[in-house]
């Protein structure tokens, strides 16, 4: 997959795909992550991407003509009309459906607003999809696109050891991850539950599933009816929640 990101902080961006795991995965070819500087995209010789709005008010605004350029630019490198996603207050609440649907994608561009956001008629023109990181507002978009790139960027195939790491942790199937135990065995008189040194795997995947299915019911109840669990297991999570959290 490649994604591209555009902003006024390309440096922060970089910095941060650059570590770890997705930066790993960019330099085995997995993954192609470009930032790109707006203002090399702007037509004055102060590097401006931002005027005042129309009808006053406080901020500024990041003026359309600028990012339709970049993005056109973006679009003759990739080879391809990258889908375009502004990171936006105003969007819709990234959740893991979002990312599985997105993994569909080949190329994706996020735009990364700044003062109080971008010219209306851009985001009419150009913008596939709005995205938010959820119902607050940060200074600028690059956190919410970092947010984005490195929970999507998880799902491409290679970026992780095994598929198979995302598919059991929390919110892929609708359920929360299991509880996890490292050495040592006991630690401060609380012992890891007998189970998992059994060496017995059948018995570990069931216990792993219950325990999955009773933590989703306590920590997040809502997420219970749309989990991707069978008619036993869901009866057995309404049950448990009436026994356990009872207000
Ligand atoms: N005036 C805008 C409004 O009220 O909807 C908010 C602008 S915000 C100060 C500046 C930029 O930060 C936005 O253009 C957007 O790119 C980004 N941003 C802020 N909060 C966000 C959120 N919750 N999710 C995604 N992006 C966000």
């Amino acid at each position: 997959m490649r994604i591209d990101i555009i902003t006024l902080f390309p440096e922060m961006c970089e910095a941060v795909m650059s570590e770890s795991i997705i930066g790993r995965a960019r330099k085995n070819g997995s993954l192609e992550v470009n930032c790109h500087q707006l203002r090399d995209y702007a037509f004055d010789k102060h590097r401006r991407v931002d005027d005042a709005p129309y009808g006053g008010g406080m901020g500024m605004l990041m003026m359309a003509e600028p990012i339709a350029l970049c993005y056109e630019d973006i679009c003759k490198q990739a080879g391809t009309r990258p889908h375009f996603i502004y990171m936006s207050p105003q969007g819709k609440t990234l959740t893991q459906n979002t990312l599985k649907r997105l993994c569909s994608y080949d190329s994706v561009c996020l735009l990364c607003g700044h003062y109080e956001g971008v010219d209306e008629r851009l985001l009419e023109e150009y913008i596939d999809e709005e995205i938010s990181i959820g119902d607050y507002v940060l200074t600028g978009g690059e956190l919410p696109a970092l947010v984005l790139a490195d929970s999507l960027a998880r799902l491409v195939p290679g970026v992780l050891a095994d598929d198979e790491c995302f598919k059991l942790e929390s919110h892929y199937n609708g359920l929360l991850e299991y509880p996890q135990y490292t050495r040592p065995q006991v630690w401060h008189g609380k012992e890891v539950p007998a189970v998992l040194t059994s060496g017995h795997h059948k018995n570990i995947e069931n216990f792993r599933r219950t325990e999955s299915i009773k933590r989703t019911a306590l920590k997040r109840p809502e997420l219970i009816d749309k989990a991707d669990i069978t008619d036993e297991e869901r009866a057995f999570a309404q049950s448990f929640i009436e026994k356990n959290c009872s207000v």
